[in-house]
């Protein structure tokens, strides 16, 4: 199979074997991929990642490992199904006993153990092939296209932030900082939470593309030198997707006194 695999900071497209799958396993053959500005983070170093990345994608299981009254049974469910993914390989996925701390505590998403698709110790997604344990895959509905399931990863990213933080959903007042992908579908779930939502952000197109109701847009100055905030617009909720460290400053500036910052940005080399 034909993949892009990052090594030393660079993109190269190679030639591979179709990966193997064990029992509990499916081989996914991926028909859309995202890219995400983590993917870009990971070209500059982030998690020291070598391999495959891509954790955006949609897809369609091929097979699933394993034999057996199990295995066939597995591959009734799940064969030529559309489908997407978990992107965290957690204690549950890797058949690993007893569950680590955070496993236990209901927080698998941050498992002691994990692997991440496209992210860390797993192959992703810009490869024709992908693999993943079966529990991490949802069955896309057959009237969503695949333009629209590619979205599930960062959509459910944006969701995260009113599962962590239900204030900031009805009635409140919140800024979100950048107008990329994530900036994009963050707007739209807290303005269909009923929050009234102001997106900062440096492109004229893009913060266009975010003119639906309960959104207003804000494009942020290129400012140089000290004083940031001073005159800025102070708001209760701020969420930061800028994707930079620049953002992050911009960010604090423009929370209120006992306001809430909602970290949404990945990048390398802060901490
Ligand atoms: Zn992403
Ligand atoms: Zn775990």
């Amino acid at each position: 199979m034909l993949t892009a695999r990052v090594r030393n900071r660079r993109l190269a497209v190679a030639s591979r074997a179709i990966p193997r799958i064990s029992t509990g396993w499916a081989l996914v053959r991926v028909r859309l991929a995202g890219i995400c500005n983590t993917d870009l983070e990971i070209l500059r170093g982030y998690h020291g990642f070598h391999g495959t990345p891509g954790h955006e994608f949609v897809g369609e299981v091929a097979a699933c490992g394993g034999s057996g009254a199990g295995h066939r049974a597995a591959e009734r469910r799940w064969v030529g199904r559309r489908v997407v993914g978990e992107i965290n390989i957690t204690c549950r996925g890797l058949g690993l006993r007893p569950l680590c701390e955070f496993c236990r505590r209901g927080m698998p998403t941050h498992c002691a153990r994990r692997r991440v698709l496209g992210i860390v110790n797993q192959d992703g997604a810009f490869a024709e092939y992908l693999t993943l344990p079966l529990v991490n895959l949802h069955a896309v509905p057959e009237s969503l296209p695949d333009e629209c399931a590619v979205f599930t990863e960062p959509l459910a990213a944006a969701c995260q932030i009113l599962a962590q933080v239900p204030a900031a959903g009805r009635g409140a007042s919140v800024a979100v900082l950048g107008d990329g992908k994530l900036g994009q579908l963050i707007v739209r779930v807290l303005a269909a939470a009923g929050a009234g939502v102001t997106l900062h952000g440096r492109h004229r197109r893009k913060l266009a593309l975010a003119a639906v109701r309960g959104v207003s847009t804000e494009t942020i100055a290129r400012r140089t030198g000290s004083g940031s905030g001073r005159g800025q617009r102070r708001f209760p909720f701020v969420v930061d997707a800028t994707g930079s460290p620049d953002g992050l400053a911009l960010a604090i500036g423009m929370t209120e006194p006992r306001g809430t910052l909602i970290l949404k940005s990945t990048f390398h080399g802060l901490w």
